[in-house]
């Protein structure tokens, strides 16, 4: 008989609205996976007892019969550890924040939780979110659900590898570079990165907030659009939130285009450097896109080289600023002062508490914000951002859309890209650009190659995440690339 995790959630939360015991039997369902899955697949940081939430379940119940609606009815939900849940362990995956236990709940969760959604863990990631392939998590790294010896990708690697393995029916992730679209590219998930102020940002612990937005990882775009529909909106609680109200994306799930599309593919993205494998499912995804009538064109943009240079600089420039507050004093794990010196103890608990990548980014986010090499780095940087920005906005002038891979390479096996930055920091080449500018961008499966998801990245102009969903349900309506199951879950 089929699971009921594996209906859509518009779907499940009806069945759920005619017989609440069910939520008790999906719940059950989500625990089991979790008890057979998560030994290997490490996609949680904190899980909550089962207990607890058969609680919740219980509350909800009674609130149903007081009429009650919420459209994450008794969904199981899991959120990334940098977003802040009351009462739940909240780590950012770091030593420095071990034990801590926030007294609020971040925007987003709010709204889930109004909306009957159940909160069952907290999922692993790089520390404070900076990597590609949550092996900088000070805990442990999460596994690839397709293949057990590759990564699950990052930063946002726990909350993609929950979906992907059923280990929740969806999940939150943060993007500042592409940590949703990474972890969601390898795990044959989808997840978008919304345009820059869509989402609330209170309570996403910061790492570099310019560049960041929380967004939904899903199985499938009919529930990445209920998410995004749900954590949308203007929020007075963030001074950067846009003043939009209506939220409600449903009606651009529609299998016909909702206008004359066009799509424009930055040649500098597939000219080199980028995996044979890779091409492969993204050449399929642009013959599909063709074969529907849709038109597609190169256009050159030779600046993009400067995109992940300027990328690094800004955001390690404005992680060394956030992270200043991690003093053992003020925030985070604390040690005793006793006799000592204010720097002494600063030393000790920075030293423990933060992880080597951690600790690089706040030595060059310092000193490319320093006297003397503040307009060499940073201020070139920022130029540089605002010339991308104008060349996007010449690309949308004419084009609906922009299509580049996600990532240049499948993921990698644990351990291969870790021990060299550079490495690493290439995996973002094409994410990053939409962090920069501001813009939404999805990343979808495009194929299947050699047994592993491969995703397409697709970028839209600012506020039309509506159109993304379009172009993105109608592809997956042609590849019928939805609810991809890794062999893990059979
Ligand atoms: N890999 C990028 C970085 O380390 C992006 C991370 C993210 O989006 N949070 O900065």
């Amino acid at each position: 008989m089929k699971k009921l995790i594996e209906n859509n959630i518009t779907y499940l939360v009806e069945q759920f609205y005619s017989n609440p015991s069910l939520i008790e039997e999906y719940i059950h369902e989500v625990y089991e996976v979790i008890g057979k899955v998560e030994d290997r697949v490490k996609s949680y940081i904190t899980l909550r007892p089962l207990e607890d939430v058969l609680d919740e379940f219980r509350k909800l119940r009674d609130r149903i019969k007081y009429g009650f609606k919420g459209r994450l009815l008794g969904i199981a939900v899991a959120v990334k550890d940098c977003i802040v849940t009351r009462g739940i362990r909240t780590t950012c995956a770091s030593r420095m924040l071990q034990d801590f236990i926030p007294p609020y709940n971040a925007t987003v969760v709010e709204r889930i939780i109004n909306e009957g959604g159940i909160i069952i863990g907290k999922t692993n990631m790089d520390e404070f979110a900076m990597g590609s392939t949550t092996e900088n998590s000070a805990f442990y790294v999460t596994r690839n659900p397709w293949d057990l010896s590759r990564v699950a990708g990052g930063s946002s690697g726990g909350s993609a590898a929950a979906v992907s393995s059923r280990e929740a029916s969806i999940a939150l992730g943060s993007d500042t570079g592409g940590s949703i679209r990474t972890p969601a590219s390898y795990t044959g998930t989808v997840g978008m990165k919304p345009t820059y102020g869509l989402v609330s940002r209170y309570g996403l612990i910061a790492y570099a907030n310019s560049l960041e937005q929380i967004g939904p990882i899903a199985r499938n775009l009919s529930d990445l659009t209920l998410m995004l529909s749900i954590i949308s909106g203007h929020d007075p609680k963030d001074s950067t939130s846009l003043k939009i109200y209506d939220t409600n994306y449903d009606r651009y799930l529609s299998k016909a285009p909702l206008k004359n599309y066009k799509i424009a593919v930055i040649k500098e993205c597939i000219e080199q450097g980028v995996d044979r494998a890779v091409m492969q499912a993204f050449n399929r995804a642009i013959s599909r896109f063709e074969s529907e009538g849709l038109e597609v064109t190169e256009v050159s943009m030779p600046l993009i080289k400067y995109g992940l240079p300027a990328y690094y600089i800004i955001a390690d420039a404005e992680a060394s600023s956030n992270l200043a507050r991690y003093d053992g004093i003020r925030y985070g794990y604390h040690v005793g002062v006793g006799e000592r010196s204010y720097d002494d103890v600063y030393s000790e608990v920075r030293s423990y508490g933060f992880g080597l990548e951690v600790k690089r980014r706040i030595l060059l986010g310092t000193f490319v914000l320093s006297a003397g090499y503040y307009d060499q780095y940073y201020l070139k940087a920022l130029k540089v951002r605002r010339l991308l920005r104008n060349e996007f906005v010449r690309i949308f002038n004419r084009y609906d859309f922009i299509a580049i891979p996600t990532t240049p390479t499948p993921p990698p096996k644990v351990g291969e890209a870790i021990d060299d930055p550079l490495k690493l920091y290439l995996m973002d080449i094409y994410t990053v650009l939409a962090n920069l500018v501001g813009i939404p961008a999805i990343s979808i499966p495009a194929d299947i190659v050699d047994g592993l998801p491969i995703g397409i990245q697709i970028l839209g102009p600012e506020l039309s995440e509506g159109y993304l969903i379009n172009i993105a349900y109608i592809y997956e309506e042609i590849s019928k690339l939805r609810d991809l199951t890794p062999p893990l879950v059979v």
